[in-house]
């Protein structure tokens, strides 16, 4: 499933401005609750942060409004509002939570069921001639290096460097939903629930 994801952009306060930043040890964190909540320190853009939700609504990729903002409706409504609660408790007033965020992207997450990876050989009539990876369900930045690191090996070593994998590759099958469709059943899996139907 493809879902369209916004995030936000939000103001930090004149003379917060440093508390924000990477320099100062703040940090990328995520807030595990529902909605779950997660952000970056003030980098991208000068005395801005990102604080957004993970998810989104389901989206055809060739048919997305690139709309910056997804469309109003009660769902994202009820978002803001949580998230603008969200920042004033956890921040207080160093971040300008009440004008709402300065600016926002549109980008998308391609989910699995479970929200785990695809990482596996494709098989069939291919078998281990073609690896793939896919799947990332919007967490697969943090993993790139480990990653990559299993696709050099899976792709120059076949079978035998999967066996060094085993215990990771058991969670990435491509197969895993055949007769499963819930795959690895996890504390994502309401995640995604939840964000398919906002
Ligand atoms: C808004 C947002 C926030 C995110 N936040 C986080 C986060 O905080 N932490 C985290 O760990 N992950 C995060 N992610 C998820 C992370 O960015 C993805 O999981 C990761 O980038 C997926 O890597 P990928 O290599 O599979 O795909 P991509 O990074 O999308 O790379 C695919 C590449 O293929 C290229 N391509 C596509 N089609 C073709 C073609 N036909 N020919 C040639 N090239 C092509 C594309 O241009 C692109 O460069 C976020 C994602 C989004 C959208």
């Amino acid at each position: 499933m493809v879902i369209e994801s916004t995030l936000f952009y939000w103001k930090i306060k004149d003379g917060y401005e440093l508390d924000f930043t990477i320099g100062s040890g703040f940090p990328s964190f995520a807030s595990y609750d529902h909605p779950y909540i997660y952000g970056t320190p003030a980098l991208e853009f000068p005395d801005l942060i990102k604080v957004a939700v993970h998810g989104g609504q389901e989206c055809d990729p060739d048919t997305r409004t690139w709309g910056a903002a997804a469309p109003v409706n009660e769902g994202t409504a009820m978002l803001m509002r949580y998230l603008k609660e969200w920042i004033k408790s956890t921040f207080g007033d160093r971040i300008d939570w009440d004008e709402g965020p300065v600016m926002s992207q549109s980008c998308l997450y391609s989910m699995t069921p479970d929200g785990d990876f695809v990482i596996d050989f494709l098989g069939g009539e291919f078998n281990e001639d073609v690896v793939i990876a896919g799947g990332f369900s919007g967490h697969g930045f943090k993993m790139a290096p480990v990653v990559g690191r299993m696709l050099v090996d899976l792709a120059l070593g076949g079978k035998a460097a999967a066996a060094l994998w085993e215990e990771e590759l058991k969670h990435f099958k491509v197969r895993r939903f055949e007769g499963n469709p819930r795959g690895n059943v996890i504390g994502f899996e309401d995640q995604v629930r939840i964000s398919s139907r906002l």
